[in-house]
């Protein structure tokens, strides 16, 4: 049996971060990963000296007044970070012959909006308006010290979802489309995003993007150096199998190896229909268990990665999402980090879309390395279908290839724990908002759910995440005030 103050499950992004918070206080914490490495889904990969990305891209909300700089400024890794700013544009969004430039901020990507339809200013003001008072309600979004913020579950906030704004709003089938596309940040369709994580996710990243010299490691190592700093004991290919609960309180965790550890606090970062799962006794009702194991999942994702012989010379380093009209998906993202990094890096490109998950959990149980035929021709079809859309966009890709590599949802699945591989956790959707989601407090005195699942996903949303989890053990207005105290943020 191992004494810790305080264990966490799961040292993907948000597991990382509470990790550094708890240590930074003094607690004695214990990190249990089941991977050989940290970073869950900001993890790079790399297939004969060519490192990719599993999906980071660009990260958001890192003006001095804005929650990723405060946040990561307080548990100081935010001047250990690569960051890298765009020289103009970081997006562009492209559908039929229609083309739109993202500016990397979010009052003129609206300005932007308005001078390029003019006939729809009103509608686009009113969607502004909405946006920001979203994102101003929540307390650890905003982190103005001096403002008073009702509690969460008292926010009288819109419940409908973006593709029923976009309906009854606007005209134009161009801007419809545009704005509708970016409900993928969460996950889901339009008509599945509620227009409050649809805003939460939306700013967070519109609100001065950045991107990282190495990709996601450019997070996530100096996240790990940091927790080690600080102590913490990281226990890698420890995946956790069991959580013993007496009298509603967690009384011990056990991982595969079969090591027992004990602590007063538990924070899950996975995926939370598979803590629910480990949960032994009756600590938990079964009416609240089938309520969260019977929760749908957000969309998977099928990343394409190549290796290419040259760089582009067609396409600017900058990211792209491409409409489609494809039965397998609505769109997909491409981007090539060499572009960014031209001098440095070997040149690369990569892909990936939001899909239905079930055909590929069909190969559940099958081992990496030796699936079944069907699997790999699944694997091959979509992979055809992204090489095929992607050419049409950007022709000299085709006579550019090396070498093709793919990820399906099992493969996420196989990697991060997230149930049905999918790609933002529990489908941040309608009929699953608010109250109606997994919340912090998992109805076990000493058990805190946390990560992606929870509150909004991206890595903005899960730091977020992680705060206002921790906040529920050190004290909300004492994490708060040393998170928005000037002297810590300059
Ligand atoms: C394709 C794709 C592209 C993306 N691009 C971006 C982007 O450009 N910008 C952005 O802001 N966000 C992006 N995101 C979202 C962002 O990467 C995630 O929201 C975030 O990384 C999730 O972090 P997490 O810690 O909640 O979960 P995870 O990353 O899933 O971490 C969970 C960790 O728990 C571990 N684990 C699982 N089960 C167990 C167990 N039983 N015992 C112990 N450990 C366990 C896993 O190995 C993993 O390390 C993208 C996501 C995807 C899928």
């Amino acid at each position: 049996m191992q004494n810790f103050d305080q264990i966490i499950i799961g040292a993907g992004l948000s597991g990382l971060v509470q990790a550094a918070i708890l240590a930074q206080e003094g607690f004695k914490v214990c990190l249990l990963e089941s991977s050989p490495i940290p970073g869950g889904y900001l993890q790079t990969f790399s297939r004969k000296g060519y490192k990719f990305d599993v999906g980071f891209h660009y990260m958001g909300s890192t003006n001095i007044d804005r929650p990723l700089y405060k946040l990561f400024k307080n548990i100081q890794i935010f001047d250990r970070l690569p960051i890298c700013h765009y020289e103009g544009d970081f997006y562009q969004v492209v559908w039929n012959d229609h083309r739109f430039s993202i500016p990397p901020s979010f009052p003129e990507f609206i300005e932007k909006l308005q001078q390029t339809f003019p006939g729809e200013k009103e509608a686009i003001d009113r969607f502004y308006k909405i946006a920001n008072s979203i994102t101003t309600s929540f307390r650890w979004y905003d982190l103005q010290p001096e403002q008073s913020y009702a509690p969460p579950q008292s926010l009288s906030l819109p419940t409908y979802s973006i593709g029923q704004w976009l309906e009854e709003n606007i005209h134009d089938e161009w801007l419809k489309r545009l704005l509708g596309a970016f409900s993928f940040h969460t996950g889901a369709g339009a008509y599945e995003s509620p227009i409050v994580d649809y805003c939460l996710c939306l700013k967070s990243i519109f609100d001065r993007p950045v991107w990282l010299q190495s990709g996601g490691d450019g997070i996530v190592q100096p996240l790990y150096q940091r927790v080690k700093e600080l102590g913490v004991d990281v226990r890698f290919q420890s995946p956790v199998t069991k959580i013993q609960c007496e009298e509603k309180k967690v009384q011990s965790v056990h991982t595969k190896k079969g090591e027992t550890f004990c602590s007063p606090w538990v924070i899950s970062t996975i995926h939370p229909k598979q803590t629910i799962q480990m949960i032994e006794g009756n600590a938990l009702s079964r009416i609240f268990k089938d309520h969260i194991l019977d929760m749908k999942e957000s969309r998977g994702s099928f990343g394409v990665y190549l290796s290419l012989k040259k760089n582009l010379s067609t396409i600017n380093p900058i990211n792209y999402l491409y409409l489609v009209d494809n039965p397998l998906y609505e769109g997909f993202y491409f981007h090539s980090p060499s572009l960014l990094n031209r001098d440095q890096e070997k040149p690369r490109c990569s892909m990936f879309c939001f899909i239905d998950s079930k055909p590929f959990m069909e190969f559940r149980g099958s081992k990496r390395g030796n699936r079944p035929q069907a699997y790999l021709d699944l694997k091959q079809k979509y992979a055809n279908a992204l090489l095929g859309d992607i050419k049409k966009f950007i022709p000299e890709i085709e006579q550019n290839i090396l070498d093709i590599y793919t990820s399906s949802p099992l493969t996420n699945e196989e990697y991060t724990g997230s149930i049905d591989g999918s790609a933002m956790g529990i489908a941040h959707n309608i009929e699953q908002q608010g109250i109606h989601r997994p919340q912090t407090f998992s109805r076990i005195k000493n058990l805190i759910f946390s990560g992606q699942s929870i509150y909004i996903p991206g890595i903005c949303g899960v730091i977020i995440n992680a705060f206002y989890s921790i906040a529920n053990i050190l004290g909300e207005n004492y994490l708060f005030d040393k998170v928005t105290r000037k002297e810590h943020i300059l």
